[in-house]
């Protein structure tokens, strides 16, 4: 692995490691810090507040005050929605700054942090601006004895918990405060430990677009206590969460005291099903990208290939080709195309699996880590795996794919939702019915034909069976942070 001079200072000083409650950059109440680590050589980036459950009450306190007396939920929708246009905005002139701090801490490639990761935040902001000015309720004919003029209003929920993973920190950010804020609620954010550092100057943009102190808190710290104590929070009126299965449970645990409401983004096991009359040149493409891109720390990897006879051999061949000739690396070598998993501890967990698919199947390619230092990754296939194995059933989310052969619908149809998991799928074939049948019969909460891995802000995102509750973006999110109010008015004397 060769790095090339980075063309970005990667030295240069962070400038928010605090927390952010109530419009202030401050530090945890005892005082204490953590370090935040570079995943591509495994050094300190910087030391950053560590938040205990005591300053999630003061951020909870905060918010709950911004929500109850400021201004944010009372102010003119349009005022609102200029507010997060402008957020928006203010994102992709920090691209430079802020894609460097993503790369710093969770590896990926600069170039995809700049001209991926923030472009699609800003457009997130963007397009859910336009809710604050769109929530409409309706008038309801009744039939109750009398003469009614009867309603529906569409209101913010209150204060609202945010707990996000690793793999795209500030994406998965946008995904859940740009709806939150278009509907009047005010948040407290708990980024990953893993991964603090967008969170905070994301808190600072906030403030940069006008959004007024308190309604955007950023509470630093370990899933156990911040994270556990934002999802029990009596004050917090709605968690959404993203991250694995066993989590998403602890959160509903936590979060039944007050039963708030809920919104899980959890895991995948995405079933990618290529049928023999598909442009193969155009699967082997897209399924390769839908599985080692983000060196496969995406909930909706296409982490399940699945074959037809006919054209098995051809397609894993040519995936396997891919594999070997992607460039893995430091994030900052322009050459770079997937960087380091995330964490040391996401590395032994990614590199368990490695053991363990040796042993249930063969490696068509990979199966190692690549140099001494960092937490790098080869590409890798295995395939012959049964269809219980380990690494058929489990998220290894890392950049390894468990390819299986099939041959007719039916087969593969089972096969792709033998799973606990229902995130999303794949598609690929030229004939049109085959397309349209197998998208209805697969268990998923988004299949992509003849395409993997495309989101946008207008496109409802999420799970069904174990894979979550709940939809991120496109209208339906709306309705996940909002409640609605029934006013019922007697109007004949
Ligand atoms: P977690 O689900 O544990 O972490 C996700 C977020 O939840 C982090 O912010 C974490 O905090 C927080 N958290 C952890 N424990 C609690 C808790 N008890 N109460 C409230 N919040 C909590 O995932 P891991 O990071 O441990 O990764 C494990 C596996 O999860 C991965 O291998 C992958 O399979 C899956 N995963 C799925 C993701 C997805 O996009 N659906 C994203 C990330 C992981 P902290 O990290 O600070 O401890």
């Amino acid at each position: 692995m060769t790095i090339t001079e980075p063309t970005v200072d990667v030295t240069a000083p962070i400038e928010h490691t605090k927390l952010l409650i109530d419009g202030e950059f401050v530090d945890s109440l005892d005082g204490s810090t953590f370090d935040t680590i570079n995943p591509s050589n495994g050094e300190v980036i910087t030391q950053v507040a560590l938040g205990s459950a005591a300053d999630v009450d003061r951020a909870v306190a905060a918010a709950r005050q911004a929500f109850d007396h400021g201004p944010w939920p009372r102010m003119k929708p349009s005022e609102r929605a200029a507010a997060l246009w402008r957020l928006g905005d203010l994102l992709l002139a920090d691209a430079a700054e802020m894609g460097r701090i993503e790369t710093l801490d969770q590896g990926k490639p600069y170039s995809l942090a700049t001209a991926g990761d923030v472009p699609s935040a800003a457009g997130l902001f963007h397009y859910m601006s336009g809710f604050a000015t769109k929530l409409e309720g309706s008038v309801i004919p009744i039939s109750a004895p009398g003469e009614y003029h009867t309603y529906t209003r569409r209101e913010a929920l209150g204060v609202v918990g945010l707990i996000v993973p690793w793999n795209f920190p500030l994406v998965i950010t946008s995904w859940k405060m740009a709806p939150a804020l278009a509907a009047g609620n005010t948040v407290v954010l708990k980024p990953a430990e893993a991964t603090p550092l967008s969170a905070l100057r994301l808190g600072q943009l906030c403030l940069e677009a006008g959004i007024p102190p308190g309604v955007v808190n950023v509470v630093n710290g370990y899933g156990p206590t911040v994270g556990q104590r934002l999802a029990e929070h009596p004050l917090v009126d709605k968690v959404s969460f993203t991250g694995s299965t066993a989590t998403g449970r602890r959160i509903l645990d936590a979060a039944k005291g007050n039963l708030k409401r809920v919104t899980l983004e959890l895991g995948g096991k995405s079933a990618n099903i290529i049928f023999p009359d598909a442009d193969i040149e155009a699967a082997i493409a897209g399924s390769s990208a839908g599985i080692f891109f983000n060196a496969g720390q995406a909930c909706a990897a296409a982490s399940r290939l699945y074959v037809h006879d006919d054209v098995y051999d051809e397609v894993v061949a040519g995936m396997a080709e891919k594999a070997r000739q992607i460039k893995v690396g430091d994030g900052f070598d322009p050459q770079t195309e997937i960087g380091p998993v995330a964490s040391l501890e996401h590395f032994e967990r990614v590199s368990g699996y490695l053991d363990v698919g040796k042993n249930e199947g063969e490696v068509v390619t990979g199966g190692a880590r690549i140099g001494e230092k960092g937490y790098f990754i080869e590409p890798t296939i295995f395939a012959g795996a049964a269809p219980d194995a380990r690494i058929v059933k489990e998220e290894i989310f890392g950049p390894v794919v468990v390819a299986n052969r099939f041959k007719d619908i039916e087969e593969v149809v089972a096969q792709a939702n033998d799973t606990r998991y229902g995130l999303a799928s794949g598609v690929w074939t030229k004939d049109i019915a085959t397309a349209h049948r197998t998208a209805a019969r697969l268990q998923a909460g988004t299949v992509w034909v003849n395409s993997y891995g495309v989101f946008d802000p207008s496109m409802p995102f999420g799970g069904m069976k174990e894979s979550g509750w709940g939809r991120e973006m496109g209208h339906d999110v709306m309705h996940d942070y909002t409640d609605v109010k029934t006013v019922c008015v007697r109007i004949d004397g």
